[in-house]
């Protein structure tokens, strides 16, 4: 197994190699962003690949399990919290000083049970602990904060997420902010959805952020311009997520509806890597793309082009991807095809509002009764593909 594979992690202060196995190291590195620093390692583990640890450690370093951490750049408060943490995630931790166990360099010990190859000496300790004790040769009493109940395995860490539940909706301009915003909060409630990728956004955004704080990101670009927080990607609070990014999806807008002036803006995709997977908010261009309106059909192109541009760049960084909701174009046009074509991806869904996707699977696509949109909203499954 990897996970008992010792390795070279750095040197300690007294320029011997910190050994630790794969295992400990990954639990070494969730304790420490729980406690947001990263305490000095003093000694590592497995110091018999050093020829054997300090006479004071009695052996303990020998095999797997046991660190020690420098102390004297520490707060009292914060040697308590690192001894606390180091409890919580199920290893046995002692400040060890002149008081305890008579050792003139003060510092924290601890041995990690779950880890592989303990010395029995290490061993020893962990009953110690178990029994209340303070794991020196005196046997007396615990003198730190003790776990209830006791945590003798780490507990275990967030589990990667395969599956979400995806929505995708064009909102519509002109409505009722209020109405938008409680049909979107009870689509998120009513369908569970970790994503939602809105379009005709704008003039909600702002409203929208505010009704689902503490439950939902709206990821758009706030503050500019329409374009830019005209499409946003809605994900649950505590999926991973990464920076959002802005794509200018054409730069010259198009003809406005006969009897009205001027051109209308060109519109703007937002980004987002969600749960590993990077979802995009889109809306390209409408139509008609008749010959009355050829910047229409100029932009639509231009934004698919944009698009393709994208896809593709997420491919090569080996990144899933997922678009949605709004192409104003059916998936079978030749120039949707040729987006698909370029970027490897597939098409779900049917009319105007399909997604495309790559690297992951999509399923469940339906489409729902729900709103006052005259678009209707739809929803689908995203699983990981196992790599
Ligand atoms: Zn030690």
């Amino acid at each position: 197994m990897a996970a008992n594979t010792v390795r070279r992690r750095g040197t300690d202060s007294s320029g011997r190699g910190i050994f630790a196995t794969d295992y400990m190291w990954s639990w070494w590195k969730r304790v420490c962003k729980d406690l947001g620093v990263t305490p000095v390692i003093t000694q590592g583990a497995w110091m018999v690949k050093n020829g054997g640890g300090a006479k004071a450690s009695a052996g303990y370093h020998d095999g797997g399990g046991t660190f020690d951490l420098r102390v004297w750049n520490l707060t009292d408060a914060q040697v308590a919290k690192v001894v606390r943490t180091c409890r919580r995630y199920g290893a046995a931790a002692w400040l060890r000083n002149l008081e305890h166990g008579g050792f003139t360099d003060p510092h924290i010990h601890f041995v990690l049970p779950t880890d592989t190859g303990l010395s029995p000496g290490a061993r020893w300790q962990w009953s110690e602990y178990l029994a209340g004790r303070d794991g020196l040769a005196s046997r007396g009493r615990d003198y730190h904060w003790r776990p209830d109940p006791l945590v003798a395995k780490p507990p275990p860490g967030r589990k990667p997420v395969r599956e979400l539940e995806v929505g995708m909706w064009n909102l519509r301009v002109g409505r009722d902010p209020a109405v938008v915003v409680s049909e979107v909060r009870q689509f998120l409630d009513d369908r569970d959805l970790d994503v939602l990728l809105v379009s005709e956004a704008y003039q909600y955004v702002g409203a929208l952020r505010k009704a689902l704080k503490g439950k939902y990101r709206v990821g758009t670009f706030w503050a500019r311009g329409k374009s830019a927080r005209d499409s946003a990607v809605i994900s649950r609070v505590g999926l991973r997520t990464g920076r959002r990014y802005l794509h200018r999806l054409e730069r010259k807008g198009w003809e406005r509806r006969p009897g009205r002036k001027g051109l209308h803006w060109a519109r703007s995709a937002v980004s987002r890597n969600v749960a590993g997977i990077r979802f995009i908010a889109r809306h390209d261009p409408p139509g008609p793309f008749g010959p009355r309106f050829p910047l229409r059909k100029l932009a639509n192109e231009t934004s698919f082009r944009t698009m393709t541009r994208l896809g593709r760049r997420l491919n090569k960084a080996g990144r899933p991807w997922v678009d949605g909701p709004d192409k104003n174009r059916l998936k079978s046009d030749p120039v949707s095809q040729e987006f698909l074509d370029a970027t490897g991806a597939t098409a779900y869904g049917s009319g105007i509002d399909w997604a495309a996707a790559s690297g992951v699977k999509v399923s469940d696509m339906r489409t729902h009764d729900f709103g006052t949109s005259d678009h209707r909203p739809k929803t689908f499954t995203v699983t990981k593909e196992t790599r």
